[in-house]
């Protein structure tokens, strides 16, 4: 495929394009200040930062491009109808790490049989937000108000376990990336089905699993 990128030259960018290109897309980076031209795409991926997704997932639509979006920290909910209204797909998740999603649909399946549960999500010391939005969703969906403690420090990317506790047992179920070039597994997988999706918002990489 041939794909236009934004934010190719971030940390999560750079890795994915690496992986992107290994395995045979042609990619087209667009970094900050650049015309936000995708005209003969197949697809774009934005990897930016919350303020400026919004405006390349507008500029891509406006273009007849779907969109693959990694981007943190904002509500496409307005843009997922606009696609809509084109015919064309967003697709937003949260994590594109394939491991960590299983995770959460693993630990989903344990909390039926051992509903008491801890969350500890482990994370680099330059990630501000606390807790994580995987641990806050890894919550929501094992449900009974289960604890999350946090831990940042040096050394660590991104962790995450989540401990039952039953009477004479444990059962932890643990998630680590070791490398941003994770996210790419996700990306390839979303942007292969990305046109079998019906038109408009699809959030979440659990959905294509
Ligand atoms: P980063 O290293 O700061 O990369 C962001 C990149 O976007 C930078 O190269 C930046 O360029 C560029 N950029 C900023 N505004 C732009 C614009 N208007 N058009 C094109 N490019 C623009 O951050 P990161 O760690 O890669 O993370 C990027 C985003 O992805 C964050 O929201 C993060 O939460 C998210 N993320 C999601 C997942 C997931 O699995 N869903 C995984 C990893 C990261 P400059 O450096 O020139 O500003």
């Amino acid at each position: 495929m041939r794909i236009a990128f934004f934010g190719a030259g971030g940390k999560a960018g750079s890795a994915i394009v690496t992986r992107l290109e290994a395995a045979g897309h042609e990619v087209r980076g667009i970094e900050l200040g650049d015309d936000p031209d995708v005209a003969g795409c197949d697809a774009a991926v934005d990897f930016t930062t919350p303020d400026a997704a919004p405006a390349n997932v507008r500029a891509t639509l406006e273009q007849g491009v779907s969109c693959v979006v990694g981007t943190t920290g904002w509500d496409p909910a307005e843009l997922g109808a606009l696609a809509g209204e084109k015919g064309l797909r967003l697709f937003v998740a949260p994590n594109f790490s394939i491991g960590a999603v299983l995770m959460m649909r693993f630990a989903a399946e344990a909390a039926r049989h051992l509903p008491r549960a801890e969350i500890i999500e482990l994370h680099n010391e330059a990630k501000k937000d606390t807790p994580s939005g995987t641990a806050k969703a890894t919550a929501d969906l094992i449900g009974g108000d289960a604890a999350i403690h946090s831990v940042r420090l040096p050394g660590l990317i991104a962790h995450q376990e989540v401990i039952f506790g039953g009477e004479g047992q444990l059962l932890t179920i643990r998630h680590d990336t070791t490398g941003r070039e994770s996210f790419a597994d996700g990306v390839l997988l979303a942007l292969e089905k990305l046109g079998e999706l019906p038109p408009g918002l699809t959030l979440g990489l659990d959905t294509l699993l």
